[in-house]
């Protein structure tokens, strides 16, 4: 009998990873069926070995090789689980094409994903770190999350509530040697007010002469407006964003913003706190385009760390490590990363 999940040791993890860094998995399990994952912890991974859970390596800075095992989902099936009319819910398992996902949701007649379109990456990452673009986040439409757990080593449906999500963050990125998601179940209206203000849908839609816009239109505008903004990973190696909009205390960022009127902030979680553009901050500190070696930052966008083909994921480190010094050298704000850094300390 063919087993569910497929070793290779010694594996290159250079064309897994949006940044094209080289690295090597002394591990790599490609699981077929998450019915295996028990059999994969109790037989295949060494005993309380760190696993990092590799979806499109689109989140990811490979500073060092990964310790441990790296474990890949293939599972890519979607089905609707009950579809009263008004509200779906379906459910999709970890390992499928996020973007593939959005665009077969509207095909389908489903809602509340267009603004998150051609986000990269899977399925399963997308709850990792509540992907979020143009007004929307994804907790907006998860209904659930399944997810295995490592130690008892169980399967858990997990509520919105049970996930913790915040502003790129969850209780998986918090604990990332904790669950493994195998499935995310979203509900998705079949109508729903469309997200049109936010850096500058509206205005795309009627470049495009849409006046009354359907789903697949302001997907199709989040589309044209990202093939502009950011540099395409098959072309330049980068992973999106690399620094999260910092958050900082209101009365900081009144300060601030007495002192530099421009600086752009908006709200924060909650009314004592503000976030602040980490773009903004980066792109005073003089870094856009600069380049070390063939580690640099995007021209078109301060926030956006790339490879411009040998880096190494210490150099691109090195250079995210000096702009966060920079940065809070003259502002005293704290910038973190987005993509999870293995290999080394942030
Ligand atoms: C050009 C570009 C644009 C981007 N734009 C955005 C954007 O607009 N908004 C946004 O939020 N993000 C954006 N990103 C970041 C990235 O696309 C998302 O975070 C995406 O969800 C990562 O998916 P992935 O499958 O590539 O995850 P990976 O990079 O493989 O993994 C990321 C993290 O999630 C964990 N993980 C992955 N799958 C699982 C799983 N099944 N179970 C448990 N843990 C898992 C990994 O261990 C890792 O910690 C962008 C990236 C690029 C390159």
């Amino acid at each position: 009998m063919t087993k569910p999940y497929r070793l290779q040791r010694d594996a290159a993890l250079g064309t897994r990873n949006t940044f094209g860094v080289a690295a090597r998995a002394p591990l790599l399990v490609e699981v077929a069926d998450t019915a295996a994952l028990s059999e994969v912890f109790a037989d295949v991974v060494p005993a309380g070995a760190p696993v990092l859970v590799l979806g499109g390596g689109s989140n990811l800075l490979f500073a060092g090789d990964p310790e441990g095992a790296v474990l890949a989902l293939a599972g890519r099936r979607t089905t609707v689980v009950e579809d009263d009319g008004e509200v779906a819910i379906v459910r999709t398992e970890a390992g499928a094409n996020w973007h593939e996902f959005v665009l077969w949701s509207l095909a389908h007649g489903f809602t509340g994903l267009e603004n998150l379109a051609l986000i990269p990456g899977t399925v399963g990452a997308a709850p990792i770190q509540n992907i979020g673009a143009y007004g929307v986040e994804v907790r907006d439409h998860i209904h659930a999350v399944e997810a295995f757990e490592r130690a008892p080593g169980t399967l858990r449906r997990m509520d919105a509530a049970a996930c913790a999500f915040a502003y790129r963050d969850s209780v998986f990125k918090r604990e990332p040697d904790r669950f493994v998601v195998t499935a995310v179940e979203f509900a998705l209206p079949r109508q729903a007010p469309l997200k049109l203000d936010y850096a500058g849908v509206g205005d795309e839609l009627v470049a495009m002469g849409i006046a009354v816009p359907s789903p697949t239109q302001v997907a199709e505008a989040v589309c044209r407006i990202r093939r502009r903004k950011l540099p395409d990973p098959s072309v330049i190696g980068n992973a999106g964003s690399f620094f999260k909009n910092p958050i900082v205390p209101a009365a900081q960022a009144a300060e601030l913003q007495s002192a530099y009127l421009a600086l752009p902030v908006f709200r924060g979680s909650d009314e004592t706190t503000r976030k602040l553009s980490a773009a903004w901050l980066i792109d005073q500190c003089g870094w856009k385009g600069h380049r070390d070696g063939d580690a640099g930052v995007a021209a078109s966008h301060a926030l956006v760390l790339v490879n411009h083909g040998r880096a190494t994921g210490a150099e691109l480190l090195a250079l995210a490590r000096d702009i966060a010094g920079s940065v809070h050298e003259r502002f005293g704000v704290l910038l973190e990363p987005e993509p999870r850094v293995i290999g080394a300390t942030w």
